[in-house]
């Protein structure tokens, strides 16, 4: 499924990104930093397409790519680890609930461009919809592995943390799935308007990969009207409700976060 043109500039792809790291910022015109191109799909970066890359750093790219290995870690240094893990999840959920607001205020967006004639407020909206998905994908890879290096630290633990360090580890978890959940619904926003979920281009009827960056356009089967559109209401019903779940899963995970806290500052 790779062709030449589906090879990435990778410069295009770092100047898009302003030559930073999409995840903690590092600039990549300092000395000690170098960049590299993060895929948010199972093929490699070489053969992904610019809308399923990110620029990120060596750092970052390091612990987003290398197995975690079991190694004995003390409670401060477990700490800081879950309290890091906590912050760039928080981030995704405020970044995730922009994301679902944009996706629905798409259908609108769309039809006034038709008005109006006029495409800026649509390439806007469309430059943020690529923009923040692909942030997204990226923190929720980054708290991935992250929970993966907290997994591997559990049987190493004191045996009075590692009850309240595994429910820390299952909600983070189930906050994960809400959060890509929520995403995966936004994304069906942009399939219902005949755009690809990824990189928003226009689709053919019937085309069953994006022609443009490859990627299988999502099912839509489950969200089909009376009158044979997509029924954006109910869509949208169900985007706030698994918003709503992800914000309860949040406050579970706040209170076994702070018993686990507890635990490692006693
Ligand atoms: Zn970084
Ligand atoms: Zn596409």
């Amino acid at each position: 499924m790779t062709s030449p043109d589906r090879h990435s500039d990778r410069t295009a792809v770092f100047d898009r990104d302003e030559r930073r790291c999409r995840h903690c910022a590092a600039d990549g015109d300092d000395d000690s930093v170098t960049l590299r191109l993060y895929p948010l799909s199972d093929e490699p970066a070489a053969d992904a397409h610019e809308s399923a890359l990110v620029t990120v750093c060596d750092d970052c790219r390091t612990l987003l790519e290398s197995a975690p290995e079991p190694a004995a870690m003390d409670n401060d240094d477990l700490f800081r680890l879950v309290r890091d893990t906590t912050g760039v999840q928080s981030a995704t959920i405020s970044d995730v609930a922009a994301f679902a607001s944009l996706a629905t205020s798409l259908p609108d967006t769309l039809e006034s461009a038709v008005d109006d004639e006029t495409d800026t407020a649509l390439d806007d909206s469309i430059a943020d919809y690529r923009r923040t998905r692909r942030d997204i994908a990226l923190a929720l890879d980054v708290v991935d592995a992250r929970l993966e290096r907290i997994a591997a630290l559990e049987s190493a633990v004191d045996p009075d943390v590692r009850s309240p360090l595994a429910a820390f580890s299952e909600t983070a978890a189930d906050l994960q799935s809400d959060l890509r959940r929520v995403v995966a619904l936004g994304e069906t926003v942009a399939t219902g308007l005949e755009r690809c979920h990824g990189c928003f281009a226009a689709l053919e009827v019937g085309e069953r990969a994006c022609s443009t960056c490859g990627l299988a356009v999502r099912e839509t089967a489950d969200w089909g009207g009376d009158d044979g559109q997509l029924a954006f209401d109910r869509l949208f019903a169900t985007i706030n409700e698994t918003l709503q779940g992800a914000s309860t899963t949040t406050e579970t995970l706040t209170d076994r976060t702070m018993t686990l806290a507890e635990q490692l500052t006693a």
